[in-house]
């Protein structure tokens, strides 16, 4: 996990771009520290049933300062078993779709909003009531300048007004504290063709957004 903020030119991204202000001397090193603390608090953490029957927490992957955070629902059985988020089927069809994006590795960060798997993946909203600080310190810690919330799980935990799902999904939310895109879940696009077409033509409009975003 890299301890700077880059800020390189994201698809789109007119030449003449103003730089994001970097951090102050030292907040990067604050920032790891404090990342390392949480980290370790989740790997730990018992603070609902999950924690007995999980056999990693999962924490997240990328860099310490990503323009964009993707965010999950739950890991799933390969992500229990490595401790790694979207490391499955649905997180390679995750890394197909950021690949299209332009984003570097340190440029985007991936995360869940439960961190411990739910038995037979049957998501826990009071498990995820449980984790919620977890969720907000770290985008606290990261600050991206854009969430991608993948599937209606993690939609909710930005907006719950924003769902149903399909008439949200591809249509970027620019009010609450961090703008954000929702897409429908990369599982999705496994399952049928209609969904298939649908997760790509929404992951090309978030490539345009964040080509304007992040410019
Ligand atoms: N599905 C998710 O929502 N998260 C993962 O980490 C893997 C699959």
């Amino acid at each position: 996990m890299s301890e700077t903020r880059r800020r390189p030119k994201a698809p789109g991204t007119p030449p003449n771009a103003r730089p994001k202000p970097r951090p102050a001397p030292g907040a990067e090193v604050n920032v790891k520290v404090e990342w390392d603390q949480l980290s370790a608090e989740i790997r730990a953490c018992r603070k609902c049933p999950l924690g007995s029957t999980r056999t990693n927490a999962v924490v997240y992957r990328g860099g310490l300062a990503p323009r964009v955070v993707f965010v999950g629902e739950a890991p799933g059985a390969e992500e229990d078993r490595t401790g790694r988020p979207f490391v499955g089927r649905s997180g390679r069809e995750l890394d197909r779709a950021v690949a299209t994006l332009g984003l570097s590795a340190e440029d985007f960060g991936v995360l869940n909003v439960l961190k411990c798997r739910p038995p037979a993946n049957r998501f826990d909203p009071s498990a995820a009531r449980t984790c919620r600080p977890y969720l907000d310190r770290q985008l606290e810690l990261l600050r991206p300048e854009v969430v991608v919330t993948l599937g209606a799980r993690a939609l909710a935990a930005m907006d719950p007004s924003a769902l149903p799902m399909l008439s949200a999904a591809g249509l970027p939310r620019e009010h609450g504290r961090i703008p954000h895109f929702p897409l429908i879940h990369p599982a999705a696009a496994l399952r049928s063709r209609r969904l298939r077409e649908r997760w790509e033509s929404d992951v090309r409009a978030l490539g345009r957004w964040l080509g304007e975003r992040l410019a």
